[in-house]
């Protein structure tokens, strides 16, 4: 009874301190803006494959193997834990044996993995104390971030020790007073055997010793952990059942935005007075410090495990810029642990300091190309980009503070609808000399194109890029494709304006062509421009434009499929073809499968870069990298890039992106590798096979 007494009074500790601590962080959850959750049945299977089965953690197999075991043993040890408490509350002896055989397999599985989790904790320890791990460091990574871990760690191993020491303990116990074994010990029943020298009586003094060190090291771990990294073993879950479904170049819409753009473009909203009784919402766009990110943002900031994996595969980060998408997370984390005691007393406290700026650089924000590597990577699924972008969003909306060359870039977007300064008027002169259709002459005519074909601010005004758009429409004509292209009425799709930060610009832009598109009725449309392809596809739906949106790679893939395009020619037969992926093809849209079946249809031999497909390194260009100098690194991350073409032996890189053409043909002339490389877009490969 004593026993049970001293239990409840320690159970009642721990869970009043957990209530406590629970408590606090519900403050300063409330403290967050909303974020929208639906779809709860594609949440659960999300949740169950990335959070039960690990499957992103196994993008590294050896590791990801490693941590896997310790989760999974840590979810099966979690069932005996449950047995101790009702042992401890109701003075029963492993209370679970009820379930009969079901408890055999619980015992003997936590059994068999107390013993690899501890075998792997200490390979963890081995690791993080004496092999430097690059991704483990970082300015983020302070001494405490080490001393943490390596404490959360040496917990996990004492509890395995007391839990093998209890079940050793438990069985020699009973073998010496002859009472029934309930459960199933296969790593204790040898471990037991080392022990036969001590003497009956001491068994069960040893398992009372190991069967308190346990529960009192699982009462100490549940409090220490939100206050340490490890509070992912909570949150965790929770954070992916709560994640984002969307594709990962899809950025959220901002709703009072787009009611002021719509205010603007009609001239009888534009200078209204609010009406009577309605008051004008000012509210922060974007955001600056911890009272404007999302409850999400701050879960996300929780749920981190500081495992270095998106940092590991950053562009940036990788090119030596001071951007560490990890670190953006932590700075969250950190700055609401600063200022959120002073929010939760008084909503207006201020400390003079900000997430921005305080925490977090411009020059981090600047970095980014979002390319979304960071969020593929991550094992808890946080998406970085898309508080880069709101922090991005409230520098350019609410202080004008964007670097000067995307300021001109959006100044070009507004006056001449396009990122470069060039007269709208131009818009077809890349089209010199070829049959191309204008949807204005079409419907005039009667008629009704199946697609749209969008040439793009790159595919109509960058002069490498035109070639492909000539290619492209070459291919069109030839199998007489019904179509036509928007010409002069093209503006920019503010793809480019949205990633730099201006949303306001963006929807403008995005207003303008929608009402184009629903004039022209169109249904389908088809373009050579990842970008502009996942802002048609992903986020034009947000603004009332639903379209069927095609890559041209995707649209090639289909004519090939379909017997339409055959290539018999020897054009590439002695060439060696390498495809780098646009990050807003892959990684943004998961479309790694078209353009791969294009180059297997080209007679040629082709090869796969050491990073590809979910993996490939960005090329650098984008998140409005393409219209502003780098920011200060080791190398710029176009050479990064190039150096992977390079160590395949390809002659000829393959690109399906206007963005990625400039960034590779930058590559090859840096590495004064223009005679033996070449770069083309996949159009173009199709188009000469075909010999247009
Ligand atoms: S989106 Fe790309 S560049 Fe930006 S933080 Fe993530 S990995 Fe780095
Ligand atoms: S954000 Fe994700 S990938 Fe990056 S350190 Fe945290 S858990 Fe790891």
């Amino acid at each position: 009874m004593i026993k049970q007494i001293i239990f409840a009074i320690i159970l009642l500790i721990t869970l009043s301190v957990f209530a406590y601590t629970a408590f606090r962080y519900y403050r300063f959850f409330r403290l967050t803006k909303p974020f929208p959750i639906h779809n709860w049945g594609k949440r659960i299977v999300v949740m169950f494959q990335v959070a039960f089965v690990q499957t992103r953690i196994f993008r590294k197999p050896v590791t990801g193997m490693m941590h896997a075991l310790v989760w999974w043993g840590f979810l099966i040890i979690l069932i005996g834990s449950v047995d101790m408490v009702i042992d401890g509350l109701f003075g029963t002896e492993r209370a679970l044996s009820c379930l009969g055989p079901v408890y055999s397999i619980i015992t003997a599985s936590g059994d068999i993995f107390a013993l690899i989790i501890l075998v792997l904790i200490i390979a963890f320890l081995f690791r993080r104390i004496f092999m430097h791990i690059k991704r483990f460091s970082g300015i983020e990574m302070k001494h405490i971030s080490h001393q943490d871990a390596n404490l959360a760690l040496t917990l996990i191993l004492l509890l395995m020790v007391s839990l093998l020491g209890m079940n050793t303990f438990y069985l020699l116990d009973a073998h010496a007073g002859g009472h029934e074994i309930k459960g199933v010990f296969p790593v204790s029943r040898y471990l037991a055997d080392l022990f036969t020298g001590i003497t009956g009586s001491q068994y069960h003094f040893w398992h009372e010793v190991n069967w308190w060190a346990h529960i009192t090291l699982i009462f100490l771990f549940v409090n220490i952990l939100p206050y340490s990294k490890h509070f992912h073993v909570f949150m965790s879950v929770p954070n992916v059942l709560l994640s984002r479904l969307e594709p990962l170049g899809y950025l959220w819409n901002m709703p009072l935005i787009t009611e002021e753009v719509k205010k603007m473009m009609d001239p009888d909203q534009a200078f209204a007075e609010p009406a009577e009784g309605e008051e004008e919402v000012f509210e922060r766009f974007g955001v600056k410090d911890v009272e404007d990110i999302t409850w999400k943002n701050y879960l996300d900031s929780l749920a981190c495990t500081e495992c270095g994996r998106c940092t590991e595969v950053c562009p940036a980060n990788q090119t030596g810029k001071l951007l560490s998408p990890r670190k953006i997370v932590m700075d969250v984390r950190a700055r609401m642990k600063e200022k959120g005691p002073g929010l939760v007393r008084d909503k207006d406290f201020d400390d003079g300091k900000s997430l921005i700026r305080s925490y977090i650089s411009t020059e981090e924000l600047w970095a980014c190309t979002t390319c979304n590597a960071c969020a593929r990577e991550c094992p808890v699924s946080i998406n970085h980009p898309s508080l880069i972008m709101d922090l991005r969003r409230y520098l350019v909306m609410e202080e004008s503070a964007g670097p000067a060359e995307l300021n001109a870039m959006f100044s070009n977007i507004e006056n001449n609808g396009a990122p470069w300064q060039f007269s709208p008027e131009d818009r077809m002169l890349w089209a010199e000399g070829l049959q191309v259709p204008l949807m204005a002459d079409a419907v005039t005519q009667g008629d009704k194109p199946e697609y749209l074909v969008w040439i793009g601010s790159a595919g109509a005004f960058d002069d490498r890029y035109k070639k492909v758009s000539r290619e492209f429409i070459k291919i069109l004509n030839h199998l007489k494709v019904s179509y036509a292209v928007l010409g002069t009425e093209e503006i920019d799709s503010g793809d480019v304006a949205r990633r730099a930060g201006n949303e306001m610009l963006f929807q403008m832009q995005s207003l303008q062509n929608i009402e184009i598109f629903n004039m022209y009725e169109v249904k389908k449309i088809l373009t050579c421009c990842p970008h502009d392809y996942n802002t048609f596809k992903n986020e034009y739906p947000d603004l009332g434009g639903h379209y069927e949106v095609i890559h041209h790679s995707e649209f090639l893939r289909d004519l090939i499929d379909e017997g339409k395009i055959r290539i018999n020619s020897d054009t590439f037969r002695n060439d060696t073809i390498t495809f780098h992926d646009p990050c807003y093809l892959g990684r943004a849209n998961n479309e790694y499968h078209a353009p791969r079946s294009i180059l297997q249809a080209v007679p040629c031999h082709t090869v796969e870069m050491k990073r590809t497909k979910s993996f490939a390194l960005c090329c650098g260009a984008g998140g409005g990298q393409m219209f502003k100098e780098a920011e200060k690194g080791d190398k710029e991350v176009f050479i990064e890039r190039i150096e992977d073409v390079i160590e395949t032996g390809a002659n000829i890189v393959a690109t399906a992106c206007p963005f990625c053409m400039v960034m590779m043909t930058d590559g090859i002339k840096y590495k004064n590798k223009e005679e033996e490389m070449k770069n083309y877009d996949l159009a173009e490969l199709v188009s000469i096979s075909l010999g247009l």
